[in-house]
């Protein structure tokens, strides 16, 4: 089965990130362990008590308040079909962007929003911001850090919002929903410059 693979696929990457990158290693282990329990929620639910780490704990313990982890994990699943209505939206189920990713399109690279929700990808201007989507390029930056040869931080100075973008064309094994979640130095730098995340993750950061 095709999602079966597509997720052991991913539940593989984030084993491989979490050794790599150990401040986010809880968080990568977390998100690893929700892969196989379909609809079977009292399971799935138990199991996140158990591995969950300490600030999300209390979030399991909310069950299926809106926005809680499990509403998330059970939507994501199961996308509700809404009608986006801005250019930052996803055209499957209207969600904000977790990230950006920048694949390969002939010559250069081509960049793509990602959905927070159901991860379904659509293409966005390289320079407009996916938060306020203002087209000032003067006012959007990017960070990067040594230790993510693969990933940059574009970073508004117009709304102080800012998302990580994935280059899978310099990491072809990259998936972006997941090597966000490794982007945790780059989440406590951003924060510390002022600048806010357009969509918090599954994890919460
Ligand atoms: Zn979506
Ligand atoms: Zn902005």
């Amino acid at each position: 089965m095709v999602s079966t693979e597509n997720e052991e696929r991913k539940r593989k990457r984030a084993l491989e990130l979490a050794e790599r990158y150990p401040a986010s290693k809880e968080i990568l282990e977390f998100y690893a362990a929700l892969f196989g329990y379909d609809s079977d929620w009292p399971a799935l639910k138990a199991r996140l008590l158990e591995i969950a780490p300490a600030p999300m704990r209390e979030q399991c313990t909310l069950g299926l308040q809106p926005g809680s982890v499990f509403q998330r994990i059970l939507q994501r699943q199961n996308p509700l079909s809404v009608q986006a209505t801005g250019i930052n939206q996803c055209p499957q189920c209207a969600h904000l962007p977790q990230c950006a990713v920048l694949r390969p399109e002939g010559e250069g690279r081509e960049l793509f929003l990602v959905c927070s929700q159901c991860s379904d990808e659509w293409p966005f201007g390289r320079a407009q911001c996916p938060a306020c989507l203002m087209t000032d390029e003067k006012s959007l930056s990017f960070y990067k850090a040594e230790q993510f040869p693969h990933i940059q931080t574009l970073l508004c100075e117009k709304c102080y919002s800012y998302l990580h973008i994935i280059d899978c064309a310099s990491d072809p094994n990259a998936i972006p929903e997941v090597d966000e979640l490794a982007c945790t130095p780059l989440d406590i730098w951003a924060r510390e410059q002022g600048y806010s995340k357009l969509t918090l993750n599954i994890a919460g950061v």
